[in-house]
């Protein structure tokens, strides 16, 4: 998986999740789009949306006019309220002449006990219809190659947290498998399918140079694990006690947790009656999840030239801090 950080860090937050393995992209936040090339736009198959404050969403307009003649769905998810707001930047414009258009939202509004869902279609000019009632859970997508999960934080309102988790694969050593002067084949997807499904490996392989190999031999020798990366993504919320928890729950040994770091622990006042998190906090946080880096985010403009503070106050907590795209800050 590779995760890039589109906008700086005192601009809107907006996380772009890729696969070598797929097509599909995530963008995690839907404000500020414009560091996002049209190939990169058109390759997200889910939008993760944390809230509806303008600087997390005005982008989705952005977003449709890049794919509105693509013909392929786009899932989007978001918090309590997220149908009606989806569906209302929608019916802000006028559809009538777009009878050959197919672009179709699918939109997941996460509300606890139940997640709704709607299809928002443009051969129905993107008129809200039925709304399905699922039960509620914290998986919002499940695919070959990546998991996505939510929490909810509190904003005042509720701003949804994520984490993706690539799935982990097993991959060919190359050297091994010239080694052993067999070509690639349907073997070779049969073996890794039944190793990675945790299948007994019996019987045996003959290859056409006559030698033959044990199936489950072959499998020790030929792939080694691929370990998923897993990125988690907090905004926009307070700090307290059950957030700590649900925080920690979610994001708990990440690879990579981009957090927000609105505000200097100087303003805690003011981070706190905004409900949002101060950079020790956020470190208190990556600390207590034990993941591996800790990427500050989403900084109150306040702080512009203060970077080094941000990183020093997040530092005093939890070693293990970058800020991207600004080189490496040294204590
Ligand atoms: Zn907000
Ligand atoms: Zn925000």
């Amino acid at each position: 998986m590779n995760v890039r950080l589109v906008n700086d860090l005192t601009q809107d937050p907006l996380l772009y999740a890729s696969f070598d393995s797929s097509s599909e992209s995530l963008l995690l936040d839907c404000g500020y789009m414009f560091g996002l090339s049209l190939r990169e736009i058109q390759k997200i198959s889910s939008i993760f949306v944390s809230h509806t404050h303008f600087d997390h969403f005005m982008g989705f307009d952005h977003m449709l006019r890049m794919r509105i003649e693509q013909n392929r769905d786009v899932e989007i998810f978001g918090p309590s309220g997220f149908i009606f707001q989806a569906a209302g930047k929608l019916s802000g414009y006028s559809w009538n002449l777009c009878s050959d258009l197919n672009l179709n939202f699918i939109v997941f509004e996460i509300e606890p006990p139940v997640i709704k869902k709607t299809v928002l279609k443009a051969q129905e000019a993107y008129k809200l219809g039925e709304i399905e009632i699922l039960p509620y859970d914290a998986v919002l997508a499940k695919k070959n190659n990546f998991i996505v999960k939510t929490a909810i934080m509190d904003h005042i309102i509720p701003s949804l947290a994520f984490s993706i988790k690539e799935i982990d694969s097993l991959k060919v050593d190359g050297e091994a498998l010239a080694s052993i002067g067999a070509q690639p084949g349907p073997w070779l997807g049969e073996l890794k399918r039944d190793a990675l499904a945790g299948h007994d490996l019996n019987g045996e392989i003959e290859f056409s140079n006559g030698i033959v190999f044990e199936r489950r031999k072959l499998a020790e020798l030929l792939f080694y694990l691929k370990r998923g990366k897993k990125v988690s993504y907090i905004v926009d919320t307070v700090f307290s006690d059950d957030i700590l928890e649900k925080a920690v729950e979610l994001s708990e040994n990440s690879d990579e947790l981009y957090c927000e770091c609105a505000f200097l622990a100087e303003d805690a006042d003011k981070a706190a009656s905004s409900h949002h998190l101060t950079a020790s906090q956020a470190a208190i946080i990556a600390k207590e999840a034990n993941v591996k880096k800790l990427f500050p985010i989403h900084l109150s403009k306040r702080y512009t030239g203060r970077f080094r503070d941000v990183f020093l106050e997040a530092h005093g907590v939890f070693p293990h801090v970058y800020l991207s795209g600004k080189g490496e800050f040294k204590v």
